[in-house]
């Protein structure tokens, strides 16, 4: 019987087990399943290898809350970061594993987590499974035989010195174009609207510098309405009159990601409209099921400090109502140490 089970080992998972760990739970009372082969999988997969890792990302105060802290760091030093408190925190975390459902006997509360590898009990589950594992796509359709060509992130194949489309209006799209850039790429923004309105200021000014020495050119006010195989090369038609179709070597979509739906249905999750019902600290309506990170920050998406502090938060709360341990606002990094 463990204490607390998180599913997904991101920045939310991780940080509630060193929430957890710093509150006095035990390390064997713990475990992490995780479904990639690795921890932090959506910033190993999403994040361009030479991106700076911003602490106010999406403008959020870059104030931590909990024990957990971020300053702006490279790529790996970030990864380098989870990884060492992974280890420092002496908790299991099993890797490969898909958890299929979860019952609840709330008399006993207890839960019952079934995976593909075998089932485990505990009194609180945690779900942070971010929004990633399934990119937004568009609605037009993408011909099976562009998979190689049209991608939804810049890690996979390796996009060096061609004609490249990049779909998208936030911080990432501004990041792929950087990186795109540097690699060599003659690079094009389509972005639905006529402002930048959703990125930080970092990634507003390098996108308008880039276009202003002409590396990216930047439709604004673009909508693509197909995009169809042209001798193996994806070929783009845009709505707008007198906009010619244009053939490309890549697409990139940067079109964020979503609530996976279905899976928090089957364990048991009630919406209210698009969105999960969260009630007080991240916990569900399902009491001692509590949703952290991306998963809890709503329409304006999450940051990786939300997922830090959204441990924290849910923390406090699992130490009041289930678990005997206390939280010591004293460990607050604060802007960080
Ligand atoms: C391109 C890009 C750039 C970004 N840049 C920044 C930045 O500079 N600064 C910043 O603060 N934030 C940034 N973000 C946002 C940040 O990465 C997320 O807010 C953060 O990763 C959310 O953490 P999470 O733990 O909630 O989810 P995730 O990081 O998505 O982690 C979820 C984990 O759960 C696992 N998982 C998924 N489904 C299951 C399942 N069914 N069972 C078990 N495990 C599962 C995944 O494999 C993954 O390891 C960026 C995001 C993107 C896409």
């Amino acid at each position: 019987m463990y204490d607390m089970i998180i599913i997904g080992a991101g920045p939310a998972g991780i940080s509630m087990a060193t929430e957890a760990r710093s509150a006095g739970i035990d390390a064997a009372k713990i475990l992490i399943l995780e479904r990639a082969a690795e921890h932090s999988f959506s910033i190993k997969k999403y994040y361009p290898d030479n991106k700076l890792v911003t602490a106010n990302y999406k403008g959020f105060e870059a104030v931590c809350t909990g024990v957990m802290y971020l300053v702006d760091s490279s790529k790996h030093e970030t990864i380098s970061y989870l990884d060492r408190t992974i280890a420092a925190n002496g908790v299991t975390v099993r890797y490969n594993e898909t958890v299929y459902r979860i019952d609840k006997d709330a008399a006993a509360q207890r839960f019952t987590i079934t995976t593909d590898r075998g089932a485990y009990d505990t009194v609180v589950v945690v779900i942070a499974i971010g929004i990633l594992g399934k990119p937004n796509k568009p609605e037009y359709r993408i011909p099976a035989s562009l998979k190689d060509r049209v991608v939804f992130d810049v890690t996979t194949t390796a996009i060096a010195g061609g004609d490249v489309l990049v779909v998208g209006g936030g911080d990432s799209a501004s990041e792929y174009c950087q990186y795109l850039v540097q690699k060599g790429n003659r690079v094009t923004l389509s972005y639905r609207k006529s402002e930048f309105s959703r990125m930080n200021d970092i990634n507003r000014q390098s996108l308008l510098a880039l276009e202003e020495r002409a590396q990216v050119q930047v439709l604004r006010g673009s909508t693509i309405t197909a995009l169809a195989d042209s001798g193996g090369r994806p070929a783009v038609t845009f709505a707008e009159p007198g906009a010619p179709p244009r053939t490309f070597d890549h697409v990139v979509y940067a079109l964020g990601g979503t609530t996976p739906r279905n899976f928090l249905k089957t364990i048991g999750i009630e919406f209210n409209g698009e969105e999960p019902e969260v009630r007080e600290a991240h916990e569900t309506t399902v009491p001692g099921m509590f949703l952290i990170g991306d998963l809890s920050a709503g329409q304006k998406g999450g940051s990786i400090i939300w997922a830090f502090n959204s441990a924290n938060t849910a923390m406090r709360r699992i130490c009041k109502q289930y678990l005997q341990c206390s939280v010591d606002p004293a460990a607050a990094q604060g802007t960080g140490r």
